[in-house]
């Protein structure tokens, strides 16, 4: 065996012990919309698709809104498609100080303490109570669950390798989902705070 073919196999040795690598995805402050709000946002119009995201069906519109707090406003909030049943908006705790809102961290969908906002376009304008930061997770399918032996639901422990702000993530709950492909999703905030890059892994700490 050769040098190369031995370090190799250390690095998976290592690899092992420290458990599977999870890829890290930073969420941008975004909007999910109804049917309903689509049409008095863009009326007559669809989605149109500008960029696949990773779970599957999920893409980022070419549609942007401007998101308007008691304090301040934010232009250019990406759209992300499918429609769903409920409109939904994600922040950042740095995104909601600038608009002058506090909402709740909590899991995409729990939307029973969420702050009012007010979503504007050329076409018309809505104001609801659905604006939250969300909690950070982890998407995984029923296989992947199995692997590492967690339940939608959990909360785990998780440890970003980073340069220079190498971190462990407390209260990182796990989505299981048939179709979820692998990804710890990370709002800005929380990206920037530990210094994470495009090929930034998690790997959940026991
Ligand atoms: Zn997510």
């Amino acid at each position: 065996m050769n040098r190369e073919q031995i370090r190799t196999i250390i690095k998976e040795v290592i690899q092992d012990m420290q458990g599977e690598s999870i890829p890290v995805g930073i969420s941008s402050r975004h909007v999910h919309l109804c049917k309903e709000d689509m049409d008095i946002l863009f009326p007559n119009m669809e989605l149109t698709k500008k960029k696949d995201l990773l779970q599957i069906g999920e893409f980022a519109a070419e549609q942007q809104v401007t998101l308007k707090g008691p304090k301040g406003e934010i232009q250019n909030v990406r759209v992300l498609g499918p429609l769903r049943k409920f409109s939904q908006v994600e922040v950042s705790l740095t995104d909601a100080r600038m608009l002058g809102v506090k909402p709740p961290i909590v899991l995409s969908g729990d939307l029973e303490q969420a702050s009012p906002i007010t979503l504007v376009t050329e076409f018309g304008s809505i104001t609801k109570s659905i604006c939250i930061v969300a909690k950070r997770h982890i998407h995984m399918s029923t296989a992947d669950a199995e692997r590492f032996n967690v339940l939608n639901g959990d909360s785990v422990k998780v440890a970003l390798d980073t340069i220079g702000r190498s971190t462990v993530f407390d209260d990182v709950i796990i989505r299981v989902a048939p179709n979820f492909v692998l990804e710890m999703h990370i709002d800005t905030d929380e990206a920037n705070a530990v210094n994470v890059q495009t090929d930034t892994v998690g790997r959940i700490v026991k």
